[in-house]
């Protein structure tokens, strides 16, 4: 059976992709379509095209595969997708792989370690020649606050409390607790996470409802000179408001792995500020060999009629 794969990837990258997912799905016949118009397959192929997986697809491209029953997204976050207003009603997957909510956890747990060390006033500090040494509470009397219990928040808010931080994760819908990790949902929850999070995680999915959640009004909610990471989405962050909020001291230093404009422009006075810190959305970036892995078990799962992992609610955007 053919799988499309429609993809608009640098051509190293989609030749790595290709090939992992040759391998993991040995029974099927793998065809590419890139963002290069003349590497459009045949009419009749496309006809009979029945899963697709995507990683950036051109927008309008699914919408001209008659015969499509799954998209399986490659990345974790969906936004993108989404936004294409030509994309069939039919069932749609995010990739869900262990490995990356590892990968996140690890990025996650670097950062928070960085600002429980409180390494950017230090860094501050050595630019100046200042030797000033600083009150270090320990990591059990530091609240890190996970906004976003999917995979991504728990393996990074199992960790966190794993290695001895106090942690409560907050999600739409109530959740059971995770070993040493509180729970809140709900505009309440927010608050109460907002309120206690000295350093505040974000790890929510880009929906209508999350947009622009962290503004002027969450940082005033959040204790004075907090440390921020966020690894969801740009579009989460205000970035005014969080200028403002740094400007006056209530943020005390923001960890920005996501941007709404990727790569960030070079002329971007982000980039030139000590109280920021960028990474080019690298926190959890997918691994090509095991999101094959993953992407082959979901659609084995798929054509043994069981529910795929990652199945996309529409209606809520995640
Ligand atoms: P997921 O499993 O779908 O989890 C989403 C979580 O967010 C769920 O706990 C959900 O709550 C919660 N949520 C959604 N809308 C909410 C709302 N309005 N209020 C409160 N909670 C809400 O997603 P995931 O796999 O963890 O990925 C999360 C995001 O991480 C992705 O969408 C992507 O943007 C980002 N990401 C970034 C990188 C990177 O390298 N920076 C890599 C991978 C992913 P419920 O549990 O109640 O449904």
């Amino acid at each position: 059976m053919s799988i499309l794969f429609l993809a608009d990837l640098a051509a190293e990258e989609l030749a790595v992709w290709t090939q992992a997912l040759r391998a993991s799905l040995p029974g099927d016949d793998i065809v590419a379509w890139t963002g290069e118009p003349a590497s459009a397959p045949a009419a009749e192929i496309l006809a009979g095209v029945s899963v697709a997986v995507v990683a950036n697809p051109p927008p309008g491209r699914l919408a001209r595969l008659p015969a499509l029953r799954l998209v399986q997204s490659a990345w974790a976050g969906v936004d993108a997708l989404l936004a294409d207003p030509a994309l069939p009603a039919v069932p749609l997957a995010r990739l869900v792989d262990p490995l990356l909510a590892a990968d996140m956890a690890e990025a996650v747990l670097g950062h928070v370690l960085a600002l429980h060390r409180q390494m950017p006033a230090y860094r501050a500090q050595q630019a100046r020649g200042h030797w000033q040494p600083l009150a270090q509470p320990r990591m059990a009397e530091r609240r890190v606050g996970v906004l976003g219990m999917g995979e991504m928040g728990q393996a990074s808010a199992a960790l966190l409390a794993q290695v001895g931080f106090d942690v409560v994760g907050w999600s739409r819908r109530p959740r059971a607790p995770l070993p040493g990790v509180a729970m809140a949902s709900g505009a309440d929850g927010l608050d109460h996470v907002l309120g206690a999070g000295q350093i505040l995680i974000n790890l929510l999915p880009l929906t209508p409802q999350t947009q622009g959640l962290l503004g002027a009004g969450a940082f005033a909610r959040m204790p004075r000179g907090a440390g921020l990471v966020n690894a969801g989405r740009g579009g989460h962050v205000v970035v005014p408001d969080l200028i403002a909020a740094l400007d006056a001291g209530q943020i005390g230093h923001a960890v920005l792995d996501v941007f709404t404009v990727e790569p960030l422009p070079a002329g971007d006075p982000l980039w030139q500020r000590a109280d920021i810190t960028i990474t080019p959305h690298v926190a959890a970036p997918t691994d090509p060999h095991s999101a094959a892995r993953a992407i082959a078990a979901n659609i084995a799962r798929w054509r043994a009629g069981e529910a795929p992992l990652g199945l996309v609610d529409r209606s809520t955007g995640y």
